[in-house]
């Protein structure tokens, strides 16, 4: 986040005079207390200065990158997360690979007949089964699939930094994200290298931290 001069002029005189109310804030500046009520505000939300009523305004001591951080853990998968592109175990290779074209992704997840989570097909999966003359229209994806239980998985409320942590472990592109059923877990989501970089952007566009 990029502070004014201002604002910077405002953390200067609450390192070194703090607590400090905002009306001496102004005083120093030379301002009015409504001119700076916006900047208090913004350094306050972007947690640089606490204010305690009766007492004024005090320095956090928490620098930007410490801030960031902070805001970073309270992303949470849920917020982040992508329609998940499903097929089931017995659909073909051949049409798995439509399904990836037409739904511009690349990861599917394969549900079994419950509709519960039974593996996950990314690009390099479907390319080596392609690999060959094969008749791709009657291998079933099940037999290509990396299947349960080695599957990496996430759900809604993790921190979406966990997240991120497990597919740079793992180095894979995509995560399901998932709801427990009684026999096994659903598929609510699809969680992407995508996901994480729009995360980042957003991160360093948000203005108020
Ligand atoms: P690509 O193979 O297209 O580069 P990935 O790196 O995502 O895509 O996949 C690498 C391998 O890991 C593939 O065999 C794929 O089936 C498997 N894989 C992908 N996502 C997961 C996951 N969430 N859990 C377990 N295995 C996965």
């Amino acid at each position: 986040m990029e502070l004014s001069n201002r604002q910077e002029q405002i953390l200067q005189i609450v390192k070194e005079n703090g607590p400090i109310t905002g009306e001496n804030i102004a005083d120093q500046l030379n301002l009015t207390r409504a001119t700076l009520r916006p900047d208090l505000a913004i350094l306050t939300m972007a947690g640089f200065l606490d204010a305690r009523p009766r007492v004024g305004y005090f320095f956090t001591g928490k620098t930007g990158s410490e801030l960031l951080t902070e805001k970073l853990k309270k992303f949470k998968v849920s917020e982040y997360q992508s329609v998940p592109i499903v097929v089931e175990e017995d659909v073909s290779v051949y049409d798995a690979i439509c399904m990836m074209f037409l739904e511009d992704v690349g990861t599917l997840f394969v549900t079994d007949e419950s509709s519960n989570l039974a593996g996950v097909l990314s690009r390099k999966d479907l390319l080596r089964a392609s690999i060959g003359n094969q008749d791709l229209t009657s291998i079933p994806v099940h037999i290509i699939m990396t299947r349960m239980p080695n599957i990496t998985i996430c759900r809604q409320d993790d921190l979406l930094i966990d997240a991120a942590q497990k597919l740079i472990e793992k180095q894979i592109d995509a995560l399901p994200v998932v709801h427990d059923t009684d026999d096994g877990m659903e598929v609510v989501g699809r969680l992407t290298k995508t996901n994480m970089t729009k995360a980042l952007v957003e991160l360093a566009r948000d203005q108020h931290l």
